[in-house]
């Protein structure tokens, strides 16, 4: 929507400048020595409409993860700077390719899938207030959603700062659930090996959750087809009738 209404300015804008001189008007060589490109409008603007300021351009990291600085106008620089925190990008709606092309976005991707995962855990537990508190060192929509990004959080996702930051959290998050009863009691423990430990979907590298009843089993141990929670679901049903 915010993206919509973007561009709706950006084409005013640029209606207003291209329409405003024409090839016949006395001062138009003069001006078009003086013309200066806005790389995020992709049109020329005066010079005091453009004062030779750069910036990053959304467009270009989307498709290229080119963090380079461009020449803009006033007016786009003014955007851009007004945007640079605010989610507005939806990756898989926006950059369907950026995944594959960006290694450190897939990095932070995988951890941040974990995030999300043992955030909605901790928020069942009364006693993770103290853990839950360190998630705000990250802006909340990565700890809450996939794909839906700020060209802030894209720089730092480039810089390495976000995954570093990402990491910390998880480490005391996951702290937290291992000592924690309560945290504990909302655990797994896989129905194909009855094995000791508790799984927890968050476990994204080791565990797997059948999608039928939502239960967590050891990866290795998981079989489609036979998940032992959807069977006795299944025949408890039959029972019944
Ligand atoms: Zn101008
Ligand atoms: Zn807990
Ligand atoms: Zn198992
Ligand atoms: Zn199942």
């Amino acid at each position: 929507m915010v993206l919509e209404v973007l561009e709706a300015a950006k084409w005013s804008l640029s209606q207003k400048h291209s329409d405003s001189f024409s090839s016949t008007d006395s001062g138009y060589v003069g001006y078009m020595k003086r013309l200066r490109y806005c790389d995020y409008l992709g049109k020329y603007f005066c010079d005091s409409c453009h004062k030779g300021c750069e910036a990053i351009i959304p467009a270009r990291v989307l498709s290229n993860w080119d963090f380079g600085r461009y020449p803009v106008c006033q007016f786009s620089k003014q955007i851009l700077e007004s945007i640079w925190e605010k989610p507005l990008f939806k990756i898989t709606d926006v950059a369907k390719k950026l995944y594959s092309q960006a290694k450190e976005l897939q990095k932070f991707r995988e951890l941040q899938e974990q995030l999300i995962s043992i955030k909605k855990l901790l928020k069942a537990c009364r006693l993770s207030k103290g853990v839950l508190d360190e998630f705000q060192q990250l802006p909340s929509h990565l700890s809450d959603e996939l794909h839906l990004f700020a060209m802030d959080d894209l720089i730092k996702i480039k810089r390495g700062q976000l995954l570093t930051i990402a990491k910390a959290i998880m480490k005391s998050a996951v702290d937290h659930v291992e000592a924690c009863q309560l945290c504990l009691a909302n655990g797994f423990i896989c129905e194909f090996c009855h094995g000791k430990d508790v799984l927890f979907p968050f476990q994204t590298d080791i565990c797997t959750r059948c999608q039928e009843c939502r239960a967590c089993f050891h990866t290795s141990c998981f079989r489609n087809d036979a998940c032992p929670k959807c069977i006795r679901i299944q025949n408890r049903r039959a029972a019944r009738r």
